[in-house]
């Protein structure tokens, strides 16, 4: 065996990471949304990806997924190609993305989780309505399981879909903005179940927005303007330096001292 048979097809990304990236740049027509970004998440951890407004931060999720295409670069999902272990994938996308008309009830939008492990041509039976039901309860909307997806308030929507993410009992959990437009009661609600993923050995990487819960929800952050500006433990990436460059002049200093303060 070679040197490069031993690291792999994928270039020696580190093939614990539940999602490395070596390289990658995306451009919308011309303009770049990533540049050569690379990033190794750790696996059984919470990982922030923090970045402004534009920053690339959902292009990078998409990106990462095969669901938009790369200019360049490699991604692997535990060490593998990610159509090789989609199975093992919940993605959660940005709320705002997502058409909130279709005519399904909560309970439905849960099931759809649930084929991906079943294979479409198995029949939904009772006991998959139970383990829908069950999920549904986890996220605190057992009671609303027959109720059209399109009437519920929008943290209720986002606990569904939070709540089909937990019947495809995937093993890396990727969000967009689980928190965007959320109540605190569902803020607290989601936060939980993620910590509990996190305690089953699984995955967890978010897109979030409120730089001031990164240090008390995250173990690991990625910052991004375009490019990589910093990625670590909390206490090292996410300091008063990384943030003014990531986010320029835009952070108040007495923010970012919010922010070095809540961090240490
Ligand atoms: P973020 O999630 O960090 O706010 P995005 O990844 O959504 O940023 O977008 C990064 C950049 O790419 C932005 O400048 C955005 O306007 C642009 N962009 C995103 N999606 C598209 C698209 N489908 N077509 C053209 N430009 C896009
Ligand atoms: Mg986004």
């Amino acid at each position: 065996m070679t040197a490069s048979d031993q690291s792999g097809a994928e270039g020696g990304l580190d093939p614990r990471s539940p999602l490395a990236v070596r390289g990658l740049t995306v451009t919308y027509g011309e303009k770049p949304a990533l540049f050569s970004l690379d990033a190794t998440f750790p696996a059984g951890r919470m990982s922030a990806i923090v970045g402004p407004n534009g920053a690339g931060k959902s292009t990078f999720l998409k990106a990462a997924l095969d669901l938009i295409p790369r200019v360049s670069g490699e991604v692997t999902v535990f060490g593998r190609p990610v159509d090789q272990v989609r199975d093992r994938i919940a993605y959660v996308p940005q709320r705002a993305s997502v058409d909130w008309d279709f005519p399904t009830t909560a309970i439905d939008v849960v099931l759809m989780g649930l084929y991906g492990r079943l294979g479409l041509w198995r029949r939904i039976t009772g006991g998959h309505r139970d383990q829908a039901r069950a999920c549904l309860d986890r996220v605190g909307m057992a009671d609303f399981a027959d109720r059209q997806i399109g009437q519920l308030s929008g943290g209720q929507q986002q606990r569904v879909f939070l709540a089909r993410a937990l019947a495809q009992e995937a093993d890396l959990y990727l969000l967009d903005e689980p928190f965007a437009g959320v109540d605190a009661a569902t803020e607290r609600a989601i936060i939980d179940v993620l910590k509990s993923l996190k305690d089953e050995g699984r995955s967890v990487i978010a897109v979030h927005h409120d730089l001031s819960t990164v240090p008390q929800y995250f173990d690991h952050v990625l910052l991004i303007n375009l490019r990589r500006v910093a990625e670590g433990p909390i206490a090292e990436a996410f300091t008063p330096e990384t943030l003014t460059k990531a986010y320029g002049g835009r952070l108040a200093a007495t923010q970012l001292d919010r922010l070095a303060l809540s961090a240490s």
